[in-house]
């Protein structure tokens, strides 16, 4: 569904990062429809020299998706602008103070899904590569967007597929700044430089059937469950490392759906979710908990009735990555203290983004608007900020190419 986006404030001769943040949030990009977002970005991009190439991916199962690779220069050190167009639901439409692609600005703030995570900071990069290429038009390398519509649903035909192709084409990426909303109190006071890996483990314990007046008869696999969950909730799996808090590990849920009250059922089973830092990695964490619910078993089991077992399925969603410190987060570091006045932190916190595939190819780091609002009713970025960002990016792309 492609809605009309508007064209615009009567001065759409300069490009302006509140303009297109607006024109962005107006075209309902709910993942994984494009929305509009694309075809807005690619007209924009295309009006300041970018050469933009439109990427559909899918494969069989899966929604296709749109993306879009832009590149302004064929030579040079390509600074790479990495970012999503698509937006995570609404939730309950009623419950917002304004309509949610509206874009409307109340009270100094604009309001709509996307206005921090993330086309609040798409606006401030092309508006800031708009004014860099104003005052630098000859400058030496290259400037690129890598914008996929695939982050916020499955990840399968964005931007993995999009770092395929450019390899394919011999396109590299010399450094790539991730718009993701990482600052958590104030504007850029954090910058993220890796992130934590993610697994979801569905553990099924599997005991014999009985009544509970005679549990000689049975084996109950609750009371397997208990200890097993008990072995891995209790044991810590780190104590953080130098760039990473500790690993952690929380239950997700315990589910029996036992009505009665004289049964011992035959299947208990229960979720977890681990956050893992870069002393793990998913493997690692897999054969930790087979270990630990192995051990827990065994103990479990002793003097009962024989045959109690279980079975583990895990999904991964993210591997721990660390772009450890270096000249892009420093360049970011001084951009930040230049504009703002303020030293970010060097930060790994926080969920899964698509630096996770970037990261192989080229130095990645995160930096973008206040993260308080992302993903809830009422999201919104101050007209502040969203200048703020601007001058950062400009700031980045005046450090990376200097004159
Ligand atoms: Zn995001």
């Amino acid at each position: 569904m492609n809605a009309a986006p508007d064209t615009g404030s009567p001065n759409s001769g300069s490009l302006d990062a509140l303009d297109l943040a607006r024109r962005l949030i107006r075209c309902p990009s709910v993942t994984p429809e494009e929305g509009g977002a694309l075809d807005l970005l690619e007209e924009v991009l295309g009006g300041l020299g970018f050469t933009c190439h439109r990427l559909p991916f899918s494969e069989p199962g899966t929604a296709e998706v749109d993306n879009l690779y832009a590149r302004l220069g064929a030579g040079g050190r390509n600074f790479c602008f990495a970012g999503h167009t698509d937006v995570v639901p609404v939730g309950d439409a009623k419950a917002w103070r304004v309509d949610p692609f509206g874009a409307e600005v109340v009270d100094g703030a604009l309001y709509g899904r996307g206005a921090v995570d993330m086309k609040g900071a798409i606006a401030c990069f092309v508006a800031a590569a708009a004014r860099f290429l104003e005052t630098r038009g000859g400058f030496d390398g290259s400037i690129s967007l890598l914008i996929t519509g695939d982050e916020e649903a499955e990840a399968i035909n964005g931007t993995r597929k999009m770092l395929g192709w450019l390899t394919e084409r011999g396109e590299t990426l010399d450094a790539c700044l991730v718009g993701e909303p990482t600052s958590n109190e104030t504007l850029a006071d954090t910058i993220k430089i890796g992130r934590r890996g993610s697994l979801n483990a569905r553990l099924t314990v599997h005991g014999i059937q009985g009544h509970t007046a005679y549990p000689q008869l049975a084996d109950n696999p609750l009371h397997h469950l208990v200890r097993m969950l008990d072995a891995v909730a209790s044991d810590p799996l780190d104590r953080g490392t130098a760039h990473f808090p500790p690993s952690g590990l929380q239950i997700t849920t315990v589910d029996v759906g036992n009505e009665v009250g004289n049964v011992i059922p035959a299947t208990a089973r229960a979720a977890l979710n681990v956050r893992f830092n870069d002393a793990h990695d998913s493997a690692a964490i897999e054969a930790w908990l087979r270990r630990h619910f192995d051990a827990a078993l065994k103990s479990s089991s002793k003097g009962g009735t024989a045959g109690a077992r279980y079975e583990l399925a895990i999904r991964v969603t993210g591997e721990s990555f660390l772009c450890p410190p270096g000249p892009l987060s420093d360049l970011l570091g001084r951009a930040v203290e230049a504009t703002l006045g303020r030293t970010p932190e060097l930060g790994t916190t926080g969920g899964t983004s698509d630096a996770r595939f970037i990261k192989d190819h080229c130095p990645i780091a995160e930096l973008g608007l206040l993260n308080a609002t992302a993903h809830k009713v009422d999201e919104h970025v101050s007209l502040d900020d969203l200048r703020g960002l601007e001058a950062v990016y400009g700031a980045a792309l005046d450090g990376y190419f200097p004159a």
